[in-house]
Order: C-alpha cells, then sequence, then structure tokens
C-alpha cells in the first residue's frame, strides 16, 4: 500500500533520500531532517496507515513490529539507559504534519515532562 503523493511512501521507495539507520521487511527508521534531541529517528511501517491507531485497527502485528523497531534504533543510538522517548503525534492539533504514522524516537538529552 502506498500513496504517490506522500512523502514518507516515497521515502520508502527511495525516490526520496534518507538516512536510514535501521530496516526490516515492513519497517523503516531514518533520522529526522529536522531533529529536536541529539538522537531523533523516525520509525514507519513501510505500508502507508495515516496514524497510530489506523495502523494498530488495519495490521495487527504491525504496530508492535514499530515499537520494537524503536527499541533496536534505541538500543543502537546508546540511548535506553538514559531513557528515550517514543512519541505518535495523531492529528494537526498534536502537531501531526505528515500523515503517514511515524514513532519519533528521542533521546541522548534531558527529556522534561510534561513536554513543552
Ligand atoms: P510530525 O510533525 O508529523 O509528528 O513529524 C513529521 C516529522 O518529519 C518532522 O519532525 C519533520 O522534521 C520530519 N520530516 C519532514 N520532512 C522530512 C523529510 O523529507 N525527511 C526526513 N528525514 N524527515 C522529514
Ligand atoms: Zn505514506
Amino acid at each position: 500500500m502506498s500513496e504517490a503523493d506522500c512523502l514518507f511512501c516515497r521515502i520508502v521507495a527511495k525516490e526520496i533520500p534518507a538516512e536510514i539507520v535501521y530496516e526490516t521487511d515492513r519497517a523503516l527508521a531514518f533520522r529526522d531532517v529536522n531533529p529536536q534531541a541529539p538522537t531523533h529517528v523516525l520509525v514507519i511501517p513501510k505500508g502507508h496507515y495515516r496514524d497510530a491507531a489506523a495502523l494498530a485497527a488495519a495490521d495487527h502485528g504491525l504496530a508492535d513490529e514499530v515499537i520494537r523497531v524503536a527499541h533496536e534504533v534505541a538500543l543502537r543510538e546508546g540511548v535506553v539507559e538514559s531513557g528515550y522517548r517514543l512519541v505518535f503525534n495523531t492529528g494537526p492539533g498534536a502537531g501531526q504534519t505528515v500523515f503517514h504514522v511515524h514513532g519519533h524516537v528521542l533521546g541522548g538529552r534531558g527529556l522534561q515532562w510534561p513536554p513543552g
């Protein structure tokens, strides 16, 4: 499943370059182009789902895989011990700007809670 005008589907298709840090058959992890922390990696399913709820509803097991990949990325980045945040912005009001579900893996600096 892909959408021709979707930025992240185009990254999956290698039509737009990205710094890929980890990949499985069904998921892809690449660095955010505008990092908000020393580690800022986006984890996506290769198929197109608009948000986390749509992913979880449509394909049982793939949301789990995205979370496993996020943790693998955090291990490789060395931020598990210090802690990392996994964020799925859902809807424009929450700051979602790309409507292909993506988890932000953020770490490597102090992460305040609640977020600003
Ligand atoms: P959202 O605001 O939808 O939760 O997150 C979208 C993220 O995608 C933003 O953090 C933004 O910096 C990132 N982004 C937007 N365009 C690109 C791109 O072309 N390549 C990469 N690697 N990241 C992008
Ligand atoms: Zn897409």
